[in-house]
Parts: structure tokens; sequence; C-alpha cells
């Protein structure tokens, strides 16, 4: 009885506390509370999974920062040339959100100028910018990717290259190396160069000691010059003490930094040795191969960007060191003769004739870059060079 008692009053007790309206507020907040707690919780949860998927689940390699190293065949920060690696880094880095550090590297600091194409196709670094026709030596296509004399210009380059099936040869020629190639500027068309002699026919090439390298030095020799190799950190003292009578450089944004104004009479155009080259940049196939899918898509994008951008500057900056030249320095402008000019072009067909019959993968991409060159020819006799003759009536 007395236990049955205590039950009773254990639960009248007990509903007592319910049943009592001044404990309603205490029970409400109980209720929010530990309702708080649980959401709390489960929020705190929700995030922290979805933080573990993408650390650990399929997307991991979206968080990771790449910190890639680019050696390049130029002086840090050179005018125009060396720009383009720091345009090319500075916007994978944005638009990566930082997720893709290249760090450049000029001529020297981490390898030899000469030295970029082996560092890159060996993994020593991941990326590389300079010139496909610096490794002729090793890859006898490879001057057509850059360009070549009475090839095509700037503009043509890149139709060649992005819409002509240039590209896919180029892949092609750097598979075997371990690299894909992209490219990654264009300088428009050159200067023919720094003259100390006046050329008035083709007689005047005949023994002229001039700094042109690459097909194009072997054209001039084929024409009766003699083309020598030099450093772009000698040219000004060769000029000066007679080592060599001319030098090609690059154009009037180039050459004026150079200072070779100078140290030569005349100046002379057009840069028919160097009509619109195209710089590159190299990446090891397997860097290139670990990256997720979104990051090769901005090295595209990047280096697409870079390729018109150094194009944009020395069309813009060009003129401006001409006009410096001409009107502040008293350079003197000159055009080559017609008749200089026809035998070079001679000159060139027989040594680019010669050239891709000695290597089959040089003759195979030689056609394609040549029946690219006759069509463009074609539709820029009534496009382009119309249109610029018209300007000039
Ligand atoms: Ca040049």
């Amino acid at each position: 009885m007395n236990t049955v008692n205590k039950s009773v009053m254990k639960k009248g007790t007990t509903m007592s506390i319910f049943a009592n309206g001044r404990y309603y507020p205490l029970v409400i907040l109980i209720l929010v509370a530990a309702l708080m707690t649980v959401t709390g919780l489960w929020a705190v949860d929700r995030a922290s999974t979805q933080g573990d998927v993408l650390v650990e689940g399929n997307n991991s390699q979206q968080l990771q920062t790449y910190h890639w190293k680019m050696v390049t065949t130029w002086p840090k920060n050179l005018p125009g040339l060396g720009r383009a690696p720091e345009t090319f880094s500075k916007l994978l880095d944005e638009m990566s959100n930082g997720r893709l550090k290249v760090h450049v590297y000029g001529a020297g600091e981490l390898v030899p100028a000469m030295g970029v194409f082996d560092a890159v196709s060996e993994g020593v670094v991941e990326m590389g910018h300079g010139a496909a026709y610096y490794w002729k030596g090793k890859v006898p296509a490879a001057v057509f990717f850059t360009g070549v004399p009475f090839g095509l210009n700037a503009q043509e380059m890149n139709g060649w290259l992005h819409y002509g099936g240039g590209m896919e040869l180029w892949k092609e020629v750097y598979e075997p190396f371990n690299l894909v190639p992209l490219a990654g500027g264009n300088t428009g068309v050159q200067m023919a160069g720094w003259f100390n002699t006046e050329l008035t026919s083709v007689e005047d090439l005949q023994g002229l000691k001039m700094r042109i390298p690459g097909i194009g030095g072997e054209v001039f020799n084929e024409a009766g010059g003699t083309a020598v190799t030099i450093p772009g950190g000698e040219l000004y003292t060769s000029l000066q003490t007679g080592v060599i009578d001319a030098t090609e450089w690059v154009a009037p944004y180039n050459d004026l930094a150079l200072g070779l104004h100078e140290v030569a009479k005349y100046y002379y155009y057009p840069g028919w040795h160097e009509p619109g080259s195209t710089l590159e940049i190299i990446i090891n196939s397997q860097a290139f191969e670990s990256l997720p899918q979104d990051l090769r898509v901005m090295v595209k994008a990047a280096a697409y960007t870079a390729n018109q951008d150094m194009l944009d500057e020395y069309t813009a900056r060009n003129n401006a060191a001409l006009q410096e030249m001409i009107n502040n320095h008293g350079v003197q402008l000159r055009k080559l003769p017609d008749d200089v000019l026809r035998k070079l072009k001679e000159s060139s067909a027989i040594v680019l004739e010669d050239y891709a019959a000695a290597d089959p993968l040089a003759g195979k991409v030689y056609e394609s870059f040549t029946a690219f060159r006759k069509s463009v020819i074609e539709y820029h006799h009534i496009s382009e060079q119309a249109y610029i003759n018209a300007r000039d009536l």
C-alpha cells in the first residue's frame, strides 16, 4: 500500500510539474535550446563533410596549389619578348585564384638560354618560353613554328597555327620530346636591320658581314653575304668596332633599348627574314597531364592572351620608338631595293626546299606551311593588301 502510494505520489508530483502553468516557459526554452543545438551540430557536420569531400574525395585536385617554374631564353623582363612570360604568369595566377603559380626565370638564372628546351623536356622544370627556331639543330621541323623568310606574317601565322593545321603538326613534332607547345607571342614584321654601308644593288650583298641567325642567315649566305651569329648583348660593340657591317635584331621598340642607332648609319626595312615570328610556351607533358582539366584550359587561355598581347604591344610601341629614332636621333630609314629583296626571295626558296628535303618531318610541315601560305596570299591580295594599298592612295 505504501509502495503504491509512493508510486502514485511520484506520478502525481511528476504530473504536477507539467500541470503547473508556472513551468511552461522553462520547458519551451529547453525545447528551443535543444532544437538549436541539434540544428547547429547538423550544420557543422554538413559543412565539414563537404570540406572532406573536397579535400579527400574525387575533386581533391581542385584545391591543390601548384608551384611551377618557367625558364626563358630572354633576360628577365626584357621589353617585348621578355614581358610575355610575365603576362602569362600573372594571368594564370589571377584566373586560377592562386592555384597555379608560375615563377618566371630569366636566361641563365636556372639554365642557360639555349638549355630551355632540354630542361622542360627532361622535367627539370615544368615550362619554358622562347622561340622554336632556336632548336633547329635537334628538331629541323621546328623552324616553321617561329616563321621563315618570306613566310607568314603574324596574322597569317595565327591563322595557320590555330585554324590551318599548324598546331596539330607542332604537337606531333614536339611529342617525342615530351613537350606540349603553345603559341606565346608574336613580334609582327621585324626590321631588316642596322647597316653601316648603303645597299643599292645585289652586288652590295657580296661579302657583307651581318649578324643574322637561323634560316635567315643561311639565306643571306646563299645570296652572297656572310652570316655570323652573335648574342644580343654583343651587338653594340661588334657594330661599333667594325667586327660586323650589319645586324638584325627585332623592331624599333626593342632596337631602341639596345642603342643600335648610336653605332649604325642606316636602318633598313622590311624584315624579309622574320615577317611575324611566333614565340613559344613549352610545357612538360607529364606536368601538363597532372593538372586538373580546368587548370589546363586556363593555361591555354593565358597563352592565347599572351600571344596576342605581345603583338598588340609591339604594334603600339614600335611606331613611337621609330619616331623617336628619326626625330631625336637622326636615324636614316631606308627600304631594301627591290632587286635585293627579289634575290633574297629566290635564295629563300632554294634554302627552304633543301631544308625540307633533308628531314621527312620538316618536309611534312613545309608542305602544310607552303599550302597555307599560297592560299592566304591569294586572299590577302584582295583583303589586307588591297586595303592597305587603298589607304595609301
Ligand atoms: Ca630578329
